[in-house]
Formats: C-alpha cells, sequence, structure tokens
C-alpha cells in the first residue's frame, strides 16, 4: 500500500460515536485508544484495496443521510475502515495493522476529546482539522491526478 497520506489519531464527535456504534456489535472489540481516540491511517483510494474477504465487508452509518460510512468485517465485527463519500481518501484503522507502522503525526478534533484523561503530547494537537492536514490531502490529489 506504500505510505499513508496521513498517519492520525481523530477524536472528531462521528468518529467516537462511530466507534461506540461498532464496539456495541456482537463479539466486536475496541480499535481506540483508552483516551477515545481513534488511531487512522489515511490512504489514496488508488493505493488502497482489500486483499481478502471483501465479501464478508458491511458498511454502517451512523445516521441516515451521513457522508461517511464505517466498514467493518462482518465475521468478526472487526472495524476495518472509513470512507468519506466525497474523498478520494480511505483511512483505516490502525488496530488493523501489525508490524512496523508509519509513527503518529497528529491529534485532530481534540475539541471533542473526553476531558478525564491528560492529552498526550508526543505530537501536535489541533481543535479541529488543520491546514496542515489539509495541505497533505491537496497535495496527494495532485500527485494523483499527474498519475504519480
Ligand atoms: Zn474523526
Amino acid at each position: 500500500m506504500g505510505a499513508p497520506i496521513v498517519s492520525v489519531v481523530c477524536y472528531c464527535d462521528d468518529c467516537q460515536e462511530g466507534a461506540r456504534q461498532i464496539e456495541a456489535l456482537p463479539n466486536a472489540t475496541s480499535f481506540r485508544d483508552a483516551d477515545g481516540g481513534t488511531p487512522l491511517l489515511t490512504y489514496r483510494d488508488d493505493r488502497f484495496s482489500c486483499s481478502a474477504g471483501e465479501d464478508l465487508l458491511v458498511s454502517y452509518k451512523i445516521r441516515e443521510g451521513a457522508p461517511t460510512r464505517r466498514v467493518v468485517a462482518s465475521c468478526c465485527n472487526s472495524a476495518m475502515f472509513l470512507k468519506y463519500r466525497p474523498g478520494f481518501w480511505v483511512s483505516a484503522y490502525r488496530a488493523r495493522f501489525e508490524g512496523d507502522l508509519p509513527p503518529l503525526e497528529m491529534r485532530t478534533q481534540i475539541q471533542h476529546r473526553r476531558a478525564d484523561a491528560d492529552l498526550p503530547r508526543d505530537v501536535s494537537c489541533y481543535r479541529g482539522f488543520p491546514m496542515r492536514l489539509f495541505a497533505k490531502l491537496i497535495a496527494a490529489r495532485v500527485s494523483m491526478l499527474l498519475g504519480r
């Protein structure tokens, strides 16, 4: 799959609600950090594919009309990835990866983070989605359009 566009932990209310709903499915295990953040590795659409078991994937939306669907392996109710409909990227749940993983780059939407746990100061934290994140997405889009 190559390098991700970005490696983040997201605390937005949609990620938290999506995780709550998926974790409530039978046999599901948590794929979040202890402080409620969701670690994600974001890949270009053209660099992301399912190696096996695609027919077992089921999509969930946190509410009707939501632009994002969260995809779960129906055999074990493991959260696999999330897909924001207008976007050209896929955000895969870091919990599904093994081995040497890209380092975490930023924590986003900490305005929605639970206040009762200390905020890790390992990487930059942002109240919303920072320009730094959009710049990475734009750069990835330009590369895709140039066929690189
Ligand atoms: Zn989020």
